[in-house]
């Protein structure tokens, strides 16, 4: 077995991970993250992708409403090109309570949550599929944020500043001597190579697999987990985030993500971080919610659905049989605390727009605990990052219409994100190991419109063979196919059912690919 050591080792590379990573590393601490599978595999690429603006959680989670307020300015600074600047209504229609919007706004104002009413004439004209019957509409400062692009930044950040991160690294198991954990044992899932990592610092940064790394501490962390399932659209009905002004609960958001609208979500209590299967119910709540917002939607093409997992810190066993009414904002536990373990933090929950903050506490207790005095500078150090602007389907048609036809040899490789040979061919150049179908759907957003990969899939598994040196698996093939189509399908119906039905047929008619992973396995 190898080894290594360093300052702190971070666990899990999600977006409150790599940001405590980045900030560790900035302040010029030795950092080492790793991360099971890739970037943004878990929670931090499961969401509505929602920057929020702090209005939803105003009247139910003060703390948390604050939070991201302020965040959504920093990360409107640092983080701009992974943002698109939606913006945002809350809106009240009949079914909503009548005397909430007066009390929502008010604890806006409190908060200092821009917040300001606009007419119905003006709503319309922002967003004409809006119900008519709409009694109500407040503008916010809601945008929507790539969390892949984030990620991505996020990673280049660290190891610009020192830091390494392993991907396709799981930790196993922890060694402790006496009251103190003081060293990792760790498997290189790419080689099956294990390597121990001795630490200062041990920080669990897994979302909702918090419990299962503190178990491996032997500590005892009470987290509820909750499913939310959220739905794609197969284009964007709105430009604009749309929340409904009521109470936060299933259902009730619409967001804007590149070529898609997503509506989300619904929040069910489930035991395991992978209870990620979707209920018929869930689907049928959403679009009929969604249908109060956008009359008709019902009838429009629902593209995926999918489901993330909530990691809610659930102190001292409160027999909350549900999640919904878990408070939202995130916890830092210092175990030497909590539970007399020393060199073990967990830090659990908060949001994909808060992890900046999240990551400033979590390495100002480091900092302590290692007697180091360097203060934070996240706030104000804009992340680096290669593609300008945020990325959208008209900039890559943009770029792909400037191009002479004639002189360049270019090939469009996934016609709905319009993803070039070349764009997957410097994605698989630049990657430390062969990536593996999801990771360049991630990277890249191949597989992720309409046609759910029915041509993409073959002709980047052709393309991404050239780049392996062992002979290519139609198992990665399979697999990736398979995840596409556990997200379709719950939506089995209509133009979906037909678009399932003619990639079943290029699949199994056209090239036999299901009969030739028969032959192989
Ligand atoms: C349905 C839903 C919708 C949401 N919508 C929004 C939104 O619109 N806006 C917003 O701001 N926030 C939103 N959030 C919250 C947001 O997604 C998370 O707060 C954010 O992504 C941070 O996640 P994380 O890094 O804590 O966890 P994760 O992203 O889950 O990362 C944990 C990582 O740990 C890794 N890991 C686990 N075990 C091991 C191991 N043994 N070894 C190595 N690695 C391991 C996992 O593979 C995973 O990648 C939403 C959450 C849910 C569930």
């Amino acid at each position: 077995m190898s080894s290594l050591s360093t300052q702190v080792l971070v666990i899990g590379g999600g977006a409150t991970g790599l940001g405590i990573a980045w900030d560790a590393a900035l302040r010029g601490l030795k950092v080492v993250l790793i991360e099971q599978s890739d970037i943004g595999q878990g929670t931090s690429g499961r969401h509505h992708g929602l920057l929020h603006s702090g209005g939803r959680y105003a009247l139910s989670d003060p703390v948390s409403a604050r939070d991201c307020a302020s965040e959504n300015i920093i990360l409107r600074q640092i983080a701009s090109h992974t943002i698109e600047d939606t913006g945002g209504l809350f809106v009240a229609t009949p079914a909503d309570p009548v005397d909430y919007p007066d009390r929502w706004l008010s604890a806006c104002s409190q908060l200092n949550i821009p917040a300001e009413e606009i007419s119905l004439s003006a709503m319309l004209e922002r967003e004409p599929l809006l119900n008519p019957r709409i009694s109500r509409s407040f503008r916010v400062q809601d945008a929507s944020i790539d969390s892949f692009d984030l990620a991505h930044a996020l990673v280049k950040g660290i190891q610009e500043h020192g830091g390494v991160v392993l991907l396709r690294h799981r930790l196993e198991s922890f060694i402790r001597h006496q009251d103190r954990l003081v060293a990792a044992k760790i498997r290189d899932l790419s080689t099956g190579k294990s390597l121990r990592l001795s630490a200062s610092l041990f920080i669990n940064a897994t979302g909702p697999w918090a419990k299962t790394i503190a178990t491996m501490a032997r500590i005892e962390l009470p987290l509820a987990l909750g499913k939310g399932t959220l739905v794609a659209m197969s284009h964007r009905l709105v430009n604009t985030v749309v929340n409904r002004c009521k109470p936060p609960s299933d259902g009730d958001i619409v967001v804007p993500v590149g070529t898609v609208s997503i509506l989300g979500t619904t929040d069910v209590p489930v035991k395991e971080p992978t209870s990620l299967d979707i209920e018929p119910w869930e689907v049928d709540l959403l679009l009929a919610e969604g249908d109060l917002l956008l009359p008709g939607l019902r009838n429009s093409r629902p593209l995926r659905t999918w489901a993330g997992i909530r990691p809610l810190y659930q102190p001292a066993a409160d027999g909350h049989a549900q999640t919904r009414g878990l408070l939202r904002a995130h916890v830092i536990l210092d175990h030497e605390e909590t539970d007399g373990l020393q060199c073990f933090i967990s830090v659990i929950g908060g949001k994909l727009t808060t992890f900046r903050l999240i990551a400033e506490e979590t390495v100002d207790l480091i900092c302590d605990k290692l007697e180091i005095d360097q203060k934070c500078s996240t706030a104000s150090t804009p992340l680096p990052h290669e593609r300008v602007p945020f990325y959208s389907l008209p900039s890559r048609l943009e770029k792909l219409e400037r191009q002479d036809p004639h002189a360049s040899a270019d090939q469009v490789v996934c016609e709905c994100e319009l993803v070039m040979r070349s764009d997957l061919e410097l994605a698989l150049r630049k990657a430390v190991t062969v990536p593996d179908l999801d990771d360049l759907r991630r990277d890249l957003r191949i597989g992720m419109g309409p046609c759910q990969a029915g041509f993409c899939a073959y002709r980047t598994f052709a393309i991404s063979s050239e780049f392996s040196s062992t002979s290519p698996s139609l198992k990665g093939l399979r697999d990736f196919l398979y995840e596409r189509w556990k997200g379709i399908r719950p939506l089995a119906w209509g133009s979906t059912l037909q678009q399932m039905e003619f990639s079943r047929r290029i699949y199994l008619d056209l090239l036999a690919a299901g009969q030739e992973s028969k032959e192989r396995s």
